[in-house]
């Protein structure tokens, strides 16, 4: 009865795990790039649910396909065929490179790079992993043991034994850290957390060609930087790679958990039993793909993504700032790099409209719906110039 007469962030503070840092904000609706917090106040939501809202919010078609297959069948184990589903496996083998052949479906990215890990090393028949410095792949142990930063590792170690770190965009580094026991190689396109680093094409491609030429496989990270996000489908169009294990998730399913690895032919067969997931490939989730695949057809958002993205960024690259070291990023994938920690300048960007991410402590991420308009756009960049200005 007294919980009726809590606020919300009371409420949630006293039964919440505590992990999370929160902010002082309570958010009850969305509608395309705008969020609303409970006192009516709107929005630019450069969060974009951490990278999960690339349609915007309430898409409506989104919105009735999730309802429609709810009152259909929610709960249908991979064990049986499903018509949906179905339909999913094949719009996902439309948008993926030459050469991917299959996708395990599952509910999240740490998950998708868990089996993707799996995947590489059942195949090969090796254990080794190499990854890069400030990248991140999840939370999850073996994930994990792939992801740079200290901060998240330390307190769980020993983490998964064999996986190796190498400078981002240091090709000789990564031709030594590939051993004969190497399983493959995770790299993401651009490095999302670890502060919005694009790659360079020499880098990823010369990545491959090692793999390649060591028998091991590459695994390219798509699961902030894919579906759109960057204005091409899946980021690594930008360079055309042509990984062996793709992992996707976060905006694949519209808002809707999912996760997913594309599979290349040359990963050998995956016998049935060696990995699999309660809740993947459930029919919810993959009628809100299918949905959210097709929006991002009709509404030509990746179209959208590349325009705004470049639009932004050159009005960004424009402001006239010494807190600011760099702008950089890729479509709608944007980091402004400062000389401060950014804490305090996210709270302002709050206290001007805008909701923008952090990645790592001084850069200031936007990962903006796709759907989002010029006129948002510039909105943006008034609030970014008034709050690096107001402390220059
Ligand atoms: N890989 C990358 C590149 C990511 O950015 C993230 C999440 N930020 C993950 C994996 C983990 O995804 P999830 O939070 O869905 O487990």
């Amino acid at each position: 009865m007294t919980e009726q007469l809590l606020s919300t962030p009371t409420l949630e503070s006293l039964y919440t795990s505590g992990v999370y840092a929160k902010r002082d904000l309570t958010i009850v609706r969305g509608e395309g790039a705008l969020l609303y917090d409970d006192q009516g106040n709107e929005y630019i939501d450069c969060v974009g649910g951490q990278g999960a809202a690339n349609f915007g919010h309430a898409h409506p078609v989104i919105a009735a396909a999730i309802a429609a297959q709810a009152q259909t069948l929610i709960s249908c184990p991979e064990m049986f065929y499903n018509p949906i589903r179905a339909e999913l496996l094949a719009r996902l083998i439309e948008i993926a490179p030459p050469g991917i052949n299959r996708t395990f479906l599952c509910n999240s990215g740490t998950e998708a790079v868990e089996a993707a890990f799996k995947f590489a090393k059942y195949d090969t028949g090796r254990t080794g992993i190499v990854a890069a410095m400030r990248g991140f792949h999840g939370r999850t142990m073996g994930a994990l043991s792939a992801t740079w930063n200290k901060k998240y590792r330390e307190p769980f170690e020993p983490l998964v034994p064999g996986v190796t770190h190498i400078p981002y965009h240091n090709l000789e580094k990564l031709d030594a850290a590939i051993t004969d026991q190497t399983a493959a190689v995770i790299l993401e396109v651009v490095q999302g957390e670890g502060g919005v680093y694009p790659a360079s094409a020499e880098f990823l491609l010369g990545a491959q060609n090692l793999c390649r030429e060591r028998g091991a496989l590459l695994i390219i990270d798509e699961v902030q930087t894919g579906i759109g996000r960057t204005g091409k489908m899946l980021a690594l169009e930008h360079f055309g790679l042509q990984p062996d294990l793709i992992t996707i998730a976060k905006s694949l399913g519209g808002g809707i958990p999912i996760g997913a690895v594309l599979i290349g032919e040359r990963v050998g067969e995956l016998s049935p039993g060696i990995h699999g997931s309660t809740f993947g490939g459930n029919p919810l989730s993959a009628a809100a793909g299918v949905a959210a695949l097709q929006v991002i057809k009709q509404e030509n958002l990746i179209e959208n993504a590349a325009r705004q993205g470049v639009y932004l960024l050159a009005r960004l690259q424009e402001i006239d700032s010494p807190l600011i070291r760099e702008v950089r990023g890729l479509g709608l994938m944007i980091g402004i790099e400062i000389k401060q920690k950014v804490a305090p300048y996210l709270s302002a960007l709050t206290e001007r409209g805008v909701l923008a991410l952090s990645a790592g402590m001084t850069v200031i991420r936007l990962l903006p719906p796709l759907v989002i308009s010029e006129a948002q756009a510039d909105r943006v960049v008034e609030a970014v110039e008034d709050v690096l200005k107001d402390e220059s």
